[in-house]
């Protein structure tokens, strides 16, 4: 198992620094024994204008089956000959992958503390496997790291080039290049994605794995179109490390993305509502806060659930009428939950007002004993910041497993998007929004949520109901009834 790592640099910035970054000095060939096998450490070329380093892993075929976990590939895995004659020894995969992390550990964290300022610098990179099992071919390897911000080439090795007709391997080989990552990231990018396209660890999985991909993912992996297929493959396809590791990666992404949570337009006014008259007019968000309160306390509704809270400013309004004696915020970003709590100043709150008020991290695509028995839910626009393959996940959380008494639901308008001068046509109003309804969509999926929890559903405009487009917010009121009830509406 073979890779190379490659920099250029000038008489001001020679390549040798890959020497310091590395801690590994370029006139040593070093060697490291590793649980599997030996890591040695050489360059086979270095000066001022190039310099390569590479690490190459001498893999005890015997220590593995030792350890318990030599696995046969493509076959019976317990047959005996299969756990001598596999791949390993000559493969990049997990193997190398844990001997990079062993044998580069401070370059992978960062650290250069005779250069302290080498490691934040990017650098050109270039970084050949000669020989990479991939599982799912070149266009993988190119979707996992291209946008990581390498320019990949992913050449398939035939089986042999004397018979070309045989076809490809399933290997590959691959050249990476870059010019603006560091050399800490590029190989924190290979410590995770090299195993993932072996996809065959060989080593168990354990749950502080997750903490592992969390720490070297940080920076690249939550925002990673392919972030499902990387932990999936990482975790060795253990369903409830991958759910978890995947919820922290979620989290991280929305505190990254810029969530400017109030969305714009809402603190825009709607244009009919501008001519109104000489007074200054009412901010949607304000117009859809004093709608949902309206709602609240026409339904006697003492304690509330504020589902998607975001940053706050609904649960800060009911804080002010002591009917609501209590009311609990419940978001899945933490970094909205933390605004909440500063401009609720929650420390400073005296101990009567504290004890009315929670805030809660928690997702609503899975159902959450925390949340029962309350008399009243509002999910203010929050529906379309879920994927919709997401929305049966909430719907059973909240009318199947929640079920408060009254639930308030608003969402945009989409039909209403062509009364917005400032919105280019078909553009959602926030970026975030995985969709926009009709009036007619939203309906029809409020009554066949009615429908099917035994609640009762009548529908309420928000904002100017234009004639043509209808309002700006939508608003559907469910209602727990008796089935008779629930029937009649
Ligand atoms: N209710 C607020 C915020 C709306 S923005 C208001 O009306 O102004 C949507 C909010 O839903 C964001 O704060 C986002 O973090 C949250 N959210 C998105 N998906 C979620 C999920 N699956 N579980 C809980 N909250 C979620």
């Amino acid at each position: 198992m073979f890779l190379t790592i490659s920099t250029t640099g000038s008489a001001q910035r020679p390549a040798t620094d890959l020497g310091h970054l590395l801690h590994k000095h370029p006139e040593k060939a070093q060697a490291f024994s590793t649980s599997y096998g030996t890591a040695h450490v050489l360059y086979p070329e270095a000066d001022a204008e190039r310099c390569t380093a590479a690490l190459l892993l001498e893999v005890d075929a015997v220590a593995l089956v030792r350890r318990g976990k030599g696995k046969g590939r493509g076959g019976a895995p317990d047959a005996a000959l299969a756990q001598y004659v596999n791949d390993r020894p000559y493969a990049a995969s997990s193997l190398l992958a844990v001997a990079l992390g062993s044998v580069f550990s401070s370059a992978m964290r960062g650290v250069c503390t005779a250069r302290p300022e080498l490691p934040g610098t990017p650098r050109p990179l270039r970084i050949e496997v000669p020989a990479l099992p991939a599982r799912g071919g070149a266009d993988l390897v190119r979707r996992l790291f291209e946008p990581l911000g390498w320019t990949v080439t992913a050449e398939p090795v035939p089986l042999d080039t004397e018979f070309p007709e045989w076809g490809d391997s399933r290997y590959i080989r691959l050249t990476l290049l870059a010019a603006g990552l560091t050399l800490a990231e590029a190989l924190r990018h290979l410590y995770v994605l090299l195993p993932v396209l072996d996809d065959a660890k060989h080593y168990w999985v354990s749950p502080d794995e997750v903490d592992k991909l969390l720490r070297v993912g940080d920076g690249w992996l939550a925002a990673h179109p392919e972030r499902e297929l990387i932990t999936r493959r990482y975790l060795s396809h253990r369903w409830s490390l991958t759910r978890q590791a995947n919820e922290r990666l979620e989290l991280v992404r929305l505190a990254e993305a810029d969530d400017s949570e109030v969305e714009d337009l809402d603190n825009a006014v709607a244009p009919e509502a501008e001519a109104d008259d000489e007074e200054k007019p009412t901010p949607l968000a304000v117009r859809r806060r004093e709608a949902i309160l309206g709602v609240l306390r026409a339904s006697g509704a003492a304690r509330v659930l504020d589902l998607g809270c975001g940053q706050g400013q609904l649960v800060q309004a009911l804080l002010k009428d002591p009917a609501f004696t209590e009311i609990v915020g419940v978001d899945v970003s933490m970094r909205a939950l933390t605004i909440a709590s500063r401009r609720l100043k929650l420390d400073r709150m005296g101990e009567r007002q504290a004890s009315r008020v929670t805030l809660l991290q928690g997702s609503l695509a899975y159902t959450d004993k925390r949340l029962k028995g309350y008399d009243a839910a509002v999910l203010s626009e929050v529906i379309e910041h879920l994927d919709l393959p997401r929305l049966p996940a909430l719907e059973y959380a909240v009318f199947g497993s929640a079920r408060p008494r009254t639930v308030c639901v608003t969402t945009p308008n989409v039909e209403y998007n062509v009364r917005w001068e400032s919105l280019p046509a078909g553009h959602a109003r926030h970026g975030d929004h995985r969709f926009e309804w009709t009036r007619e969509e939203f309906r029809g999926w409020a009554r066949a949520v009615a429908e099917r929890h035994g609640y009762a559903v009548e529908f309420l405009p928000v904002g100017p109901d234009d004639p043509e487009v209808g309002p700006p917010t939508q608003m559907a009121v469910f209602r727990l009834g008796t089935p008779k009830e629930a029937k009649a509406a």
